[in-house]
């Protein structure tokens, strides 16, 4: 047996991949190396990715810059803790941090994953609340269609059809849904699209730690874009019942929306903002839990203090390779980048309307969505894809595709056409 028979067997019998079933395993594309926008398959095609390898290779793979970042730190040091020591890339990628966000966010905790990153802003809001004085505020609110990550607090706030509560029903904390914002990016705004949410806000808030959600783009929950006016609504209502507001921007974060953070859409600030997937430019896990000073004080109070530090906190490799993503996205033309996107995913993208298997295409950002009548058989289009040279990975009904913000118009258009191909067949 060749080596890479011996690997997609091993892989087989041994690795658990995501949401994925390891008796009857599918079979997976085995990459060898990426470059671009390009992943390079062991048989040796190439497939133009239109995935960001989940929202995080803003830049594309194997950058020069980025790759420059990883040797240079990785010859100083690879990592070091955190606990009663500090340095540089940490420093300075809080502080870049801190300028990019809206003015009231001052502080930094740095997460290893998207998931961890949402704990910790819970932990904040309970330990906030706690802090003033009203441990009863120790519930959540948030919206239907929504996903904040696979850890146990996390999942709590995914929608809970779609997400994992089914699974998990007895160890899960109940936590309040108000609709999904019914108010689609460009509609008209109605009072009657919050009124739901208003409801359980003002039947809640005395117990409400906080309200989660993902600002304007609801991703993996169903890759829904909502009005920025629903955005200043709960803003307006958390301020009014002095409920904290956590924004989830670990997958809108950086530019994808076409915004820098997709707060920016709404012109509101919230207390607590979570980022990662795209911090690193995609080169390794990091995320960051950012807090104003409001909060940090709360939970300071009497000598409190954060309950959280993960032994690879602040790792100097990522926040290395952090610092210079964000330097290469700021020095480099991403609004002009990501608006060329958007308009070539809805003119690309708009075939598919005609379809009588498709129900919605939409656009934003560097986002495009084709929503099937029906849940897509995965395995079956995965593959069609993949002959076809393209890297798409559907859920459910949702064909969609984030790709870097460095693909050609060329690459783009193969791309779209490769989508509409797939959508007419199924
Ligand atoms: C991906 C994602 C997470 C979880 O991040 P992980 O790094 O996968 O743990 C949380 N919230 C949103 C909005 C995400 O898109």
């Amino acid at each position: 047996m060749d080596r890479r028979h011996w690997l997609a067997q091993q892989d087989r019998d041994h690795v658990w991949h995501p949401y994925a079933s390891i008796a009857h395993p599918p079979l997976a594309t085995m990459i060898v190396s990426a470059d671009g926008v390009r992943l390079y398959t062991a048989e040796g095609q190439a497939l133009i990715d239109g995935m960001s390898s989940w929202w995080a290779a803003i830049h594309g793979y194997n950058h020069p810059v980025l790759n420059n970042a990883a040797h240079d730190q990785i010859d100083r040091m690879s990592h070091v803790m955190f606990g009663g020591i500090t340095h540089e890339p940490a420093v300075a990628l809080a502080s870049m941090l801190v300028d990019l966000t809206p003015e009231p966010l001052q502080k930094v905790f740095f997460a290893d994953s998207g998931s961890v990153s949402v704990e910790v802003a819970i932990k904040m809001a309970v330990q906030y609340w706690h802090g003033m004085g009203c441990p009863e505020k120790n519930r959540f609110l948030t919206v239907r269609s929504g996903y904040h990550g696979d850890t146990f607090g996390a999942m709590a706030l995914c929608d809970p059809v779609t997400g994992m509560h089914e699974h998990f029903t007895s160890v899960l904390q109940q936590h309040y849904f108000a609709e999904s914002p019914g108010c689609r990016f460009d509609e008209p705004w109605d009072d009657a699209y919050i009124q739901d949410f208003k409801q359980l806000m003002e039947a809640r808030h005395q117990q409400l730690a906080a309200v989660v959600l993902e600002p304007i783009v609801q991703g993996a929950g169903g890759m829904r874009f909502y009005s920025p006016e629903y955005l200043r609504q709960v803003k307006m209502l958390c301020d009014a019942h002095d409920v904290l507001l956590v924004a989830d921007e670990i997958a809108t974060g950086f530019g994808r929306t076409g915004e820098l953070f997709a707060c920016n859409y709404a012109g509101i600030s919230p207390d607590i903002m979570c980022l990662g997937k795209a911090l690193t430019g995609g080169y390794m896990t990091l995320a960051a839990t950012l807090a104003t000073n409001r909060v940090s004080r709360g939970i300071s109070k009497n000598g409190g203090v954060l309950m959280h530090g993960p032994t690879f906190m602040a790792n100097p490799l990522a926040c290395a390779v952090a610092a210079a993503s964000i330097r290469l996205l700021l020095d480099g033309p991403w609004r002009e980048n990501v608006h060329r996107i958007e308009q070539r995913l809805l003119s690309g993208l708009a075939p598919c309307r005609g379809f009588s298997g498709v129900a919605d295409v939409r656009a934003l950002g560097a986002i495009g969505v084709v929503e099937m009548k029906t849940p897509v058989d995965l395995a079956a289009v995965q593959k069609q894809f993949v002959n076809q040279g393209v890297w798409i990975r559907p859920f459910g009904k949702l064909i969609y595709t984030m790709p870097p913000y460095i693909i050609s118009d060329n690459d783009l258009d193969l791309l779209t056409r490769t989508i509409v191909r797939v959508a007419q067949s199924l």
